[in-house]
Formats: structure tokens, C-alpha cells, sequence
């Protein structure tokens, strides 16, 4: 009321007053031009103002320094407010979108937007990786046109469920999938996909142990076994062959032993975080050590030369390094007929610390090597087993290798040879300055 009072009828009072002042004044037709007059006037400016309006509702813009007057000074102000208002809620959409389709983006799990004719709406590039599509090419393509695993169509047409779609070498690729479609409105179903290509490769992993494990305990197990039930239900054995099936019964379980043990260390090495190092340990102290135990299993049947190029400590686990370092002396005393050499040295390469083992005996083929530190990968299973091996040795190097941020190197030459280099890091090697540069311990065991 009291706007109404200011800008619509004020104004008309005052003219009214304006024009009866002149009538009174100059006659009553003076009056009655000059109200003509100044209503003319006021309908002209409204005019105007309604053709301002116009025009910014047309265009939507409106020059910011426009002032109308009276009732008009309202209503745009009042649009202006609106206009204002609208562009921060468009400015806070924005940026919503902007957040929307940066997270989209950085989502690992594949999101793809599909309408009810399976067409592709929006996918993030997870999405387009995961399933090998591209957004720019293939926005409005259907979903069943490009993947055409028949089992992918009955997906998206059956009902919606909770259990997912496991989609394999989808498009080529050689990722693993799976799939799930979320209805979430009348008009548009969300696909969502999943890199399990590594949960397979582990399980078949997982797996394959357990069928090695079984499989390793099955022969020993199957040899007592049997000889106890000859035992218990044959004739009672002479005493020579009594003594023969017990040393073999007792040679498979000492076998079951070294597997379980070595199992044990495995999954220990695999399941701690690398040990804080121990106070350095000197090269010559480790060397010493292990060239007595190759001696030792050697028995005399190979030239076994042990050299130190560098007076080194290495900075680690010395139960650790001593078993890696043991098993691939081992291995060259298993895998080297008699009369062959091993050498057994230790270096520095580029800062790096080297200890490698060289052996003269049967070699690797070429193809194998990738394969030797895989958990029960041997070149010759019935050769391990002969000689006592486990299968696991390497296994058991690689992860002490990796909790002391070294790499395991191999190269072989079937019939030659092969060299086993444990190449330790140069931030775990410690020089000792009074120790002498170059020491060479020779050992013929022959
Ligand atoms: P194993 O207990 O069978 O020796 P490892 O993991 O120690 O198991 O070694 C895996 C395989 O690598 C062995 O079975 C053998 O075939 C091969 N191998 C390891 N060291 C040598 C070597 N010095 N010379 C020849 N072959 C080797």
C-alpha cells in the first residue's frame, strides 16, 4: 500500500494538483492541456521503460547502469536481483558439474551412462578403457552393438540383479570385468565395471600353490604309506630290508620337513615388512660362512673359489642374506656335476653391491629363466627331487631380494654354466676403510 502510495499515486496526485493550480490560475483549459499533457508524459516514459523491459527479456541483457525511476525502479530492481540470483545458482551447477565429472573422471571403477535402448549417454575413461570405447565417437552408439558377447546382451535385457557379470577379453583387450548395471532413474540405467584381471591372476596363483603343495606332500606321504602297510599286514621283514624301508621313510620325511620349512619361510618373507638392518655386515664374515657350508655339501666333488673385490659391509638382515646367499650356493653345488667349479664373488658396480655365484655345471635354458623364482617352478622336477630340492629356494631369494632393494640376475648357457647375482643397493653398502681393497680365498675341495 504504501508503494503503491509512493510510486502510483503520488505521482498522479501531484500532476492532478499541478494542473488544477494552472486551471485555477490560467483557466480551466490550461488545466485540462497541462494534465493532458503531463499524463502523456508519464504513459511516454512508462513506454519507454516497458520497451527497455522488452528488450532485456528478449536479449537478456540489460545495461548495468541503467536507473529507471518510480514503479520501474522496483521491477528492475527486483529482475536484477532475480537475474543475480539465477547466474550464482548457474555458477554453483557449474561447478558442481566441473566436481561431478572431475570425480567421475578419477574413478577407478568404470561408470557408463546408458538410456533404455542400451545407448551409451556418458562414460567416464575408466570406462573407455576398461570396455575400449570412446565418448567423442561413440556417444548415442548401443552398448550391445559394440560389446557383442552374446552373454552381455542377456545381461543388459534381464532384469536387474545383485549378482555381476563376469566378462572376459572384452573388445580384444585382455582385462578381466565385471559388470554391473544400476537402475537409477525411468529414463537412464548406470553400467559399472571392474578390473578384476588381478584378483584372477592371484586366485589362479592361490590355487595353483595349493594343487603344488598337495601335489609335493602327496609323493612322500603315498611312499610311507605304503611301506607301512606292507609293514603291518606282509610278512615281517628281514632286518636288512627293514633298515633299507626305514632310511627311505625317513629320507621322505626329512623331505616333508624341508617343504614345510621352507613353506614357513616363505609366507614369513611374504607377509613381514623388510627388517630394520641389522649393525653392518661385513662381506668377508659372510663369505667365510658360506664357503664352508658349500664345502660342506660338496663333500669334496667340486673346486670351490671364493673372491672379495671391495672390503664391503651390507647394510640388512644377516639371517636373511645368509639364507638368499646360501641358497644359490647350494643350488650351484646341486646343479653342478663333480669335478666342477664353483666361484663365489663379491663386487661393487656403479656403486652397487654385487655377490654373485658362478657355477660350471648342467645350465639353463634360455626360455626357463623368466620363470625359476615362481613358487614350485623347476627345469627338471624329477633332477630337484633327486637332488632335495624344494622348488621354493628361489622363491625364497627373490623376496629377501626385494626387502633389501636388490635384484636377483641370471644368466645361463645350457651345458656351461650359469651365474646367480644377487646386485645389492648402492644406499645399502658401507665401505670399510681399513679392511684391505681385494681379498681372494681359494679353496679347492677337490
Ligand atoms: P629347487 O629346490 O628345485 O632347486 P629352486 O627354486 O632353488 O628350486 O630352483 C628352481 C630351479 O632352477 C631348479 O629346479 C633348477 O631347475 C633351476 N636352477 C637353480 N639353480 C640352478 C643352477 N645353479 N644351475 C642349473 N639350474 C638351476
Amino acid at each position: 500500500m504504501k508503494q503503491f502510495i509512493k510510486y502510483a499515486l503520488g505521482p498522479l496526485l501531484l500532476v492532478l494538483s499541478l494542473s488544477t493550480l494552472l486551471g485555477l490560475a490560467f483557466g480551466w483549459m490550461w488545466g485540462i492541456m497541462s494534465f493532458a499533457l503531463f499524463m502523456t508524459m508519464v504513459a511516454a516514459r512508462d513506454s519507454w521503460q516497458l520497451l527497455t523491459l522488452n528488450r532485456w527479456l528478449q536479449r537478456h541483457q540489460m545495461s548495468s547502469g541503467y536507473q529507471p525511476g518510480g514503479t520501474w525502479s522496483q521491477v528492475f530492481g527486483q529482475l536484477h536481483r532475480l537475474e543475480k540470483h539465477a547466474e550464482q545458482t548457474q555458477q554453483k551447477l557449474r561447478e558442481a558439474l566441473e566436481r561431478f565429472q572431475h570425480a567421475g573422471a578419477a574413478l577407478p571403477s568404470g561408470v557408463v551412462v546408458i538410456d533404455p535402448d542400451d545407448r551409451i549417454r556418458w562414460c567416464n575413461p575408466s570406462a573407455e578403457s576398461h570396455l575400449g570405447i570412446q565418448l567423442k565417437q561413440d556417444r548415442g552408439q548401443s552398448l550391445t552393438y559394440l560389446i557383442r558377447q552374446p552373454e552381455f546382451g542377456a545381461y543388459l535385457k534381464a532384469p536387474p540383479s545383485d549378482r555381476p557379470l563376469i566378462l572376459r577379453r572384452v573388445r580384444g583387450s585382455d582385462l578381466s570385468l565385471s559388470i554391473q548395471v544400476v537402475p537409477y532413474s525411468a529414463e537412464e540405467r548406470m553400467l559399472v565395471s571392474h578390473d578384476i584381471t588381478q584378483v584372477e591372476r592371484d586366485e589362479q596363483v592361490r590355487q595353483d600353490f595349493v594343487a603344488n603343495v598337495s601335489h609335493e606332500l602327496r609323493t612322500p606321504l603315498t611312499v610311507i604309506g605304503g611301506f607301512i602297510e606292507t609293514m603291518l599286514e606282509g610278512e615281517p621283514l628281514d632286518q636288512a630290508t627293514q633298515r633299507r624301508v626305514l632310511s627311505t621313510m625317513q629320507s621322505q620325511t626329512q623331505r616333508m620337513q624341508r617343504l614345510v620349512e621352507e613353506l614357513l619361510t616363505l609366507s614369513r618373507l611374504e607377509s613381514q615388512q623388510a627388517p630394520t638392518p641389522d649393525a653392518p655386515i661385513p662381506v668377508s664374515a659372510l663369505m667365510q660362512q658360506l664357503v664352508q657350508m658349500g664345502r660342506q655339501l660338496s663333500q669334496g666333488q667340486h673346486e670351490l673359489e671364493s673372491f672379495i673385490a671391495s672390503p664391503d659391509s651390507i647394510l640388512g638382515s644377516e639371517s636373511e642374506l645368509l639364507s638368499a646367499f646360501g641358497n644359490l650356493v647350494t643350488n650351484a653345488v646341486r646343479y653342478t656335476p663333480a669335478g666342477g667349479r664353483i666361484v663365489l664373488t663379491w663386487k661393487r658396480e656403479r656403486g652397487e653391491g654385487v655377490f654373485s655365484v658362478q657355477d660350471s655345471g648342467i645350465g639353463i635354458p634360455q626360455e626357463h629363466i623368466p620363470r625359476l623364482t615362481e613358487r614350485f617352478y623347476r627345469v627338471d622336477r624329477a633332477r630337484s627331487r633327486e637332488t632335495g630340492g624344494t622348488g621354493l629356494g628361489l622363491a625364497i631369494v627373490k623376496q629377501i631380494a626385494m626387502h633389501h632393494d636388490s635384484k636377483l640376475e641370471i644368466s645361463s648357457e645350457p651345458g656351461k654354466g650359469s651365474t646367480f647375482s644377487f646386485r645389492i643397493a648402492a644406499a645399502r653398502i658401507v665401505q670399510n676403510i681399513s679392511a684391505p681393497s681385494v681379498e681372494s680365498d681359494q679353496n679347492n675341495t677337490r
